[in-house]
């Protein structure tokens, strides 16, 4: 029998490739189309060597209703992951329609062609940003959202809106908590452009020499080593989550026509934390000092699991020094080459 092909939408990008992996693996067939605007056609080798072949990949725009027309009719799509987004958050403070015409343009146009073929299924990639500073920890789906501190945040909120609204739409809306870490053989990992923003590539190139020194950010939080706290979680668990859900809404077994679920493993980690097992695990010290606030940065946020645990029936199974086991197994493959 023919795999069921799966649209990914970004799936040259961080969270896509791995997804990509793990839906061949799971038996389906993952067509994937990006626009390259945040990776590199490099991704597809490494795809194509953990997959055996090499899957249909389409270089172009999620935002061309045409394009995705095309897609959906020569290659049967039966459902849709929605990856395809840009994610800077200061980038969108400083270019703020950028992030509005490309993530919610990208989402409208696919929900366009989805109601016009009848392709109602999707998981859509939304944040643990739409909780802002949580009043309380862990967070569970049902904890408020907070007014979004970024544009980029307000198109997760917005996106979110959009699909509730979408009566037609089956959607699991998938909430990540900081996803991290490679695939465990360094073929497809995270690819920053630039200087990276996020802990984890800035703390690697650090260790690889590449930056001088990590700067923690703020070192005078109420926490209990005054760092900021985060849900770390490996890629490859993320990834396994897509498959879990994609499969609930392709064997019609979601209970509500629009799903929300916490994608985190449930436990808080601080800055300084990273750092000190990142050194115990690898066995090579990180230059860093304690810097000043960076502006707009939540204290402490780290997920509710127990929705996610019993109703989809996946939980993590990769800890925080597997994630920095192969975040530095990465960082050395992309170093060498
Ligand atoms: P990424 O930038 O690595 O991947 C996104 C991919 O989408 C990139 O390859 C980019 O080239 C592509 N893309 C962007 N706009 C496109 C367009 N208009 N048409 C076609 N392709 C386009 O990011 P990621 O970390 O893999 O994130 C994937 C999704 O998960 C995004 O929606 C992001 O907002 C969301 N998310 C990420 C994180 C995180 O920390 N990485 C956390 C929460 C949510
Ligand atoms: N962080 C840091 N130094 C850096 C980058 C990040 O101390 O160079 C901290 C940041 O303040 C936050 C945590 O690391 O507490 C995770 O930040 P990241 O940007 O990776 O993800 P975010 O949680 O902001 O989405």
């Amino acid at each position: 029998m023919a795999r069921p092909s799966i649209l990914v939408t970004g799936g040259l990008g961080f969270i896509g490739s791995h997804t990509a992996v793990c839906l061949h693996e799971a038996g389906y067939e993952p067509i994937l189309l990006d626009n390259l605007s945040n990776s590199n056609r490099s991704a597809l080798d490494g795809i194509s060597s953990l997959m055996g072949y090499t899957p249909t990949f389409i270089e172009g725009d999620v935002c061309d209703p045409d394009l995705l027309r095309r897609l959906f009719e020569e290659h049967n799509i039966e459902a849709t992951i929605h990856f395809a987004a840009f994610k800077a958050v200061g980038e969108s403070i400083a270019e703020p329609l950028k992030y509005y015409q490309n993530n919610m343009g990208g989402l409208m146009s696919l929900l366009e062609v989805m109601k016009e073929t009848g392709k109602n299924k999707v998981v859509f990639s939304s944040s643990c940003t739409v909780y802002g500073e949580p009043d309380q920890v862990p967070v569970t789906e049902s904890s408020p959202t907070k007014e979004a501190e970024s544009p980029y945040g307000a198109t997760k909120q917005m996106g979110e809106r959009v699909l509730r609204d979408m009566q037609w739409a089956e959607v699991q809306c998938l909430r990540y908590f900081n996803p991290i870490g490679a695939h465990p053989s360094a073929a497809i990992g995270e690819l920053p452009l630039g200087v990276p923003n996020n802990l984890i590539p800035y703390l690697t190139q650090t260790v690889a020499g590449i930056r001088q020194e990590l700067t923690v950010f703020g070192g005078d939080y109420d926490t209990p080593d005054g760092t900021c706290i985060r849900d770390y979680i490996h890629v490859m668990d993320l990834a396994e989550a897509h498959v879990v859900s994609l499969k609930r809404l392709l064997e019609n077994q979601a209970q509500e026509r629009f799903e929300v679920f916490n994608i985190g493993t449930g436990d808080g980690y601080s800055v300084l934390d990273v750092i000190n097992t990142f050194e115990k695990v690898n066995g090579l010290p990180v230059p860093h000092r304690i810097g000043e606030r960076r502006d707009g940065d939540v204290i402490q946020v780290w997920a509710d699991t127990s929705r996610v645990n019993s109703v989809l029936g996946w939980k993590t199974q990769r800890g925080l020094e597997d994630m920095l086991r192969d975040a530095w197994r990465w960082q050395q493959r992309i170093a060498s080459q």
